[in-house]
């Protein structure tokens, strides 16, 4: 149990830890975002404060060029007022030149100012350019405005609220200055603003989308705004909502707009007597959609990380409690070790008692290997002088032969005197074994000396048509006999030279016997063809003899080379052989480097090559 809590502790610390880290990770990140937020709105604050300074400049150039004007004596002059009349809303379009003069160059300087009136103090109006438009004045007093009314009280310019105006139907805003002659009014220079041009420049601002630029008058009615089309004449919005909230200080504001969440923006446009305001309206989660961006992949980097530190607290918790499983067990395990021990001590005594017995008994193995030993030497021994006997039996038994073989010859020849024909038959009989059994004596020599790496080889730089031309002249007596077609051709080596082979003649003579001789056994009188080839091929002398005999089944050919093989006894008896001439040439051509090997089809014929290589050094022994 105890070790169970104490397993718990570090799991405990761990938790705690994740918690400290996780609380310091979010409040950095709160830090992070409060930023954001704050630059954000700064962000906003510059764009709306920029275009509030753009507004304000344009009106303050109108207000500007009308004060210098109002200074002028042309425009405190009013001595054709008598002529004002309600038919001409004023005084007649071409009288007093000079005033209408200066009203035309104001214009022509501040282009946004579409007219230029002169009021009369009590409000009629005396001149009005461009003066087509005095002829289109609905009325010719304009007392009732506000502009005059706020400019009468004040004694000062005075930006009215805009308005749609009746002389253009375009939205406007009167600027109003008063014209003072030696210290009394003389009269209103009013100029007719149009707000077009803010109307572009509103529309012209860098804006997100969804996000609107309006401008409001000091009564928040709308003056211009981005989203309004150009030359759209209809009616202006109300803000007014807009004032409870924010007052006349609030720089910024989240609002909800009808049910809509929503960031505002505002910058006063400084215009003296009527305070505009710029204002961006967006919604808020737009103006944000940065800073959620950046909440959001933090918050999803704190559950990424929360998740992570639960899992592995959760292994490291698990790997704990097995840990303290495991001990729980392996205290259990030290338990039964600890009887199992004691029992071991008294197995200990028995096993070293055994011991004891098993060192004798080991003693005396030792003692018998020994003697395996020797006797494994002796055997040897005896191996090799058998060996030596088996050598020297063999070639003891082909030495009486020699002198039967040459007395039968002569006693059969006649040259011993004449024999009856059945004494010669007799005779021609023993000939025959004596040869067969010297060859077979012979055999069994060139066998063991091949095994045991000791054939003697005389390599002799050899024309291979000498080798292969006696090899066949040796059966030609023989095939004649049976009327064998027996022929032998050996291609000229490149430039019509003889083909040359460095080996033992003799030797390879002799596998070519054995070939010629195993062929002619076993194809038909009469109809057998036998025909011996030699041939370059690349470094190498090819040599085939190839007959169209009885063949050689499929399922007997892979023993063919082996010692004392033969095919089907029975059969082959008829032929005579021992088994041993395709061992013996396999070892010649080998020892020569060389490898043999045949293709055969039984009922169709078979051809056995052997190939030696040009540069050979044959291997060989002393001859035993
Ligand atoms: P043998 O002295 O009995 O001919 P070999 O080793 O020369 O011994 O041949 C082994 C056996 O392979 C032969 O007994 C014969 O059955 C078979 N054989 C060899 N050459 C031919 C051949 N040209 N056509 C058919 N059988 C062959």
């Amino acid at each position: 149990m105890t070790m169970r809590r104490a397993a718990l502790q570090p799991v405990i610390i761990g938790a705690i830890a994740s918690a400290l880290v996780i609380t310091i990770f979010y409040f950095f990140l709160t830090e992070d975002i409060n930023k954001e937020i704050v630059s954000v709105e700064k962000n906003k604050g510059n764009l709306a404060g920029s275009m509030a300074r753009q507004a304000g400049q344009h009106v303050q150039t109108a207000i500007a060029a009308l004060e210098v004007a109002a200074d002028m004596p042309q425009m405190q002059s009013t001595e054709y007022s008598d002529l004002i009349s309600e038919e001409n809303k004023g005084v007649p379009v071409n009288v007093d030149m000079e005033k209408r003069n200066v009203q035309k160059a104001v214009l022509l300087a501040v282009p946004s100012l579409e007219s230029i009136g002169f009021l009369m103090p009590n409000g009629d109006v005396y001149s009005v350019e461009p003066s087509i438009l005095q002829q289109n004045l609905p009325v010719v007093n304009f007392a009732y405005r506000d502009y005059y009314i706020e400019v009468i009280n004040r004694q000062n310019t005075y930006v009215s609220a805009a308005f749609q105006s009746t002389a253009t139907y375009n939205y406007t805003t009167v600027i109003a200055v008063p014209v003072f002659k030696d210290g009394s009014l003389a009269g209103l220079l009013v100029g007719a603003l149009n707000l077009g041009v803010i109307n572009e420049q509103l529309r012209m601002l860098d804006l997100d989308e969804n996000e609107v630029a309006v401008i409001v008058d000091g009564d928040w009615n709308e003056i211009a705004s981005s989203d309004r089309p150009v030359g759209d004449t209809t009616p202006r919005r109300s803000f007014s909502y807009l004032q409870d909230i924010m007052g006349d200080t609030a720089m910024s504001a989240r609002i909800d707009a009808s049910g809509k969440d929503t960031y505002i923006t505002r910058a006063p446009v400084d215009l003296g007597s009527n305070r505009w305001s710029v204002l961006l309206i967006q919604p808020y989660s737009d103006a944000f959609s940065d800073v959620y961006l950046h909440q959001s992949e933090a918050l999803s980097i704190i559950a990424i990380t929360v998740g992570i530190m639960s899992v592995s607290g959760y292994i490291l918790f698990r790997s704990m409690l097995g840990n303290v499983r495991l001990t729980d067990k392996l205290e259990d395990v030290n338990e039964e070790l600890k009887s199992l021990n004691q029992n071991l001590k008294g197995d200990k005594a028995r096993l070293e008692s055994l011991s004891s017995e098993l060192k004798s008994k080991n003693e005396h193995l030792e003692y018998l290997a020994k003697e395996l030993d020797l006797k494994a030497t002796q055997l040897k021994e005896m191996d090799a002088a058998k060996e030596e006997f088996a050598a020297m039996i063999t070639h003891e038994l082909k030495t009486p032969l020699v002198p039967i073989v040459g007395y039968t010859e002569l006693l059969v020849d006649g040259t011993l005197g004449e024999l009856t024909p059945v004494q010669k038959e007799k005779i021609q009989l023993m000939h025959d074994s004596a040869v067969s059994l010297s060859g077979l004596i012979s055999d069994l020599l060139d066998i063991r000396k091949l095994e045991m790496g000791k054939m003697k080889f005389d390599v002799l730089e050899t024309p291979v048509k000498d080798i292969v031309g006696q090899a066949v002249g040796s059966f030609l007596p023989l095939a004649k006999s049976k009327q064998i077609a027996l022929t032998y051709t050996v291609a000229p080596d490149g430039g019509g030279s003889d083909l040359m082979l460095s080996c033992d003649p003799k030797r390879i003579q002799q596998v070519l016997n054995n070939l010629i001789s195993n062929s002619l056994k076993f194809v038909s009188e009469k109809t057998g063809v036998v025909q011996v080839t030699a041939r370059r091929n690349s470094n190498s002398v090819e040599f085939a003899v190839k007959d169209n005999g009885i063949g050689i089944p499929e399922e007997k050919q892979a023993k063919l080379f082996s010692k004392f093989y033969q095919v089907d006894t029975s059969l082959r008896r008829e032929v005579g052989g021992s088994g041993l001439g395709l061992a013996i040439s396999k070892g010649i051509v080998e020892a020569h480097g060389g490898k043999i090997w045949f293709e055969s089809t039984p009922r169709v014929g078979s051809t056995f090559y052997f190939s030696i290589p040009m540069v050979n050094n044959a291997v060989g022994g002393a001859e035993a």
